[in-house]
């Protein structure tokens, strides 16, 4: 059911934003001329207040890989809100041990035990501490353009310098090199260097995908001196990329790998990463050396084993690899038609950037495909970008109406920088 007086609901939203929240965001909500706030959503579509539907092609962002609200994990959740929604922590929790067994079982290799948090920060955050506490060595490895959360550790081990130039100073022993280039990566690490973090596809860097030899050529260097690989599964993770996660295109396993996102199943906040058997020695003998108060908590634990159960048996892996190359082929004849202004369209399964000559376009373009129903995502750490990741259980029908709405949503964009351009030109 819609709310009375939708156009009231929103201007007093956006007054408060403006007030409570932050003014900065009720700017950008009234550039993208957005006057509804978001009601109601299923499966690869959103309702405003309005009534107004919305085909999600980047919800979350990256969070919705099982469709929104999907009925096997709302069920579930439900079930764990009526029973014991959070836990008193005194006794074990049989929830939080069922999907450390199914994350042992669902990633590569010999990963197998897990701590659960509550965001994709806090994940690594905690696979930083644990790569120092393990190695006892303080130097962390980063790559430009990487992107692992916002918290303090997170954010040192990230790279861009518009989000961290105005924190500084960060954590020390952070260092950064090209991401995709296997000698800088040679030259950084060495037997000081606890770890190298990285996430196999940059996300909020573009969709960046690197060279076929990069990812096991990083877990090479690691071995030969002895740091540890941890990869950053939080956006690429549970199918996203046309593999349950996105280091198997290489055959690669990391000793920590982390994720977030997706595993709550779009309905409850999780977070969590899972490592080698070796590594937890060292968090044995205090098992509350790093904890966290929801981590771990029923309500989250009952949708992470209905998220992974429905990505199991609806083949949203397969899913996501096959759509991903259907969305894909659509799009290259759209960046070959508005060439002038597209200078590259890329993915791998469903996580696809389409990259601009101009951040400008990328504000326009998503405004533009907003208004016509169809959402996409700037990328944090890539302006020029925006990001396609839409629930894997999108069809292919919803695909080529969202293409036919970039294709429009550019051509509006383009004519507009056109416009202004000659403008400029005749004044
Ligand atoms: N790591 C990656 C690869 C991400 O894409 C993100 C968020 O976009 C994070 C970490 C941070 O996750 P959160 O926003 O849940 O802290």
């Amino acid at each position: 059911m819609l709310p009375d007086n939708p156009d009231r609901l929103a201007a007093e939203t956006l007054e408060k934003y403006g007030r409570f929240v932050n003014a900065g965001l009720q700017r950008l909500y009234r550039f993208a001329n957005v006057s509804t706030v978001e009601w109601e959503a299923r499966g690869a579509v959103i309702h405003d207040a309005h009534g107004k539907e919305y085909l999600d092609c980047s919800g979350g962002p990256a969070i919705f890989n099982v469709g929104h609200r999907h009925p096997k994990v709302v069920a579930a959740v439900k079930e764990q809100l009526d029973r014991m929604p959070m836990s008193v922590r005194a006794l074990p929790r049989h929830l939080e041990a069922e999907l450390a067994e199914l994350l042992a079982e669902i990633t590569p290799g010999d990963l197998q035990y897990t701590f659960f948090c509550n965001s994709g920060a806090e994940a690594n955050e905690g696979a930083l501490k644990l790569a120092r506490l393990v190695t006892k060595r303080a130097e962390i490895i980063g790559t430009t353009g990487a992107f692992h959360g916002k918290t303090m550790g997170a954010l040192s081990a990230s790279g861009r310098d518009t989000y961290k130039t105005p924190f500084e100073p960060l954590v020390p022993g952070f260092r950064h090199v090209a991401f995709g280039n296997l000698d800088a990566m040679a030259s950084a690490v060495s037997a000081r260097t606890a770890a190298v973090i990285l996430e196999p596809i940059q996300g909020e860097g573009g969709v960046v995908i690197p060279p076929d030899g990069y990812l096991p050529g990083v877990r090479r260097i690691c071995d030969r001196h002895g740091a540890l690989l941890i990869v950053d599964e939080v956006q690429t993770g549970l199918g996203r990329t046309g593999k349950m996660f996105a280091c198997e295109h290489w055959g690669v396993t990391p000793d920590i790998m982390t994720m977030a996102k997706a595993l709550g199943g779009g309905v409850v906040p999780i977070g969590a990463f899972t490592g080698r058997p070796h590594l937890w020695k060292a968090l044995e003998q205090n098992p509350y050396l790093h904890s966290t108060t929801f981590g771990g908590n029923p309500l989250a634990c009952a949708a992470g084993i209905a998220t992974i159960n429905v990505i199991l048996e609806e083949r949203l892996v397969e899913r996501a690899a096959e759509l991903g190359t259907y969305f894909l082929e659509r799009l290259r004849p759209v960046a070959r038609r508005h060439s002038r202004f597209v200078k590259d369209v890329r993915g791998k399964g469903l996580l696809i950037g389409m990259e601009f000559t101009d951040p400008d376009l990328v504000l326009l373009v998503t405004a533009e495909a907003l208004t016509r129903g169809v959402i996409v995502f700037y990328s944090l750490n890539k302006p020029e970008t925006f990001r396609i990741a839409p629930p894997l259980i999108i069809s292919r029908e919803q695909i080529d109406r969202a293409v036919a709405v970039l294709d429009e949503s550019v051509a509006v964009a383009g004519a507009l920088v056109d416009q202004v351009e000659q403008k400029a030109e005749t004044r």
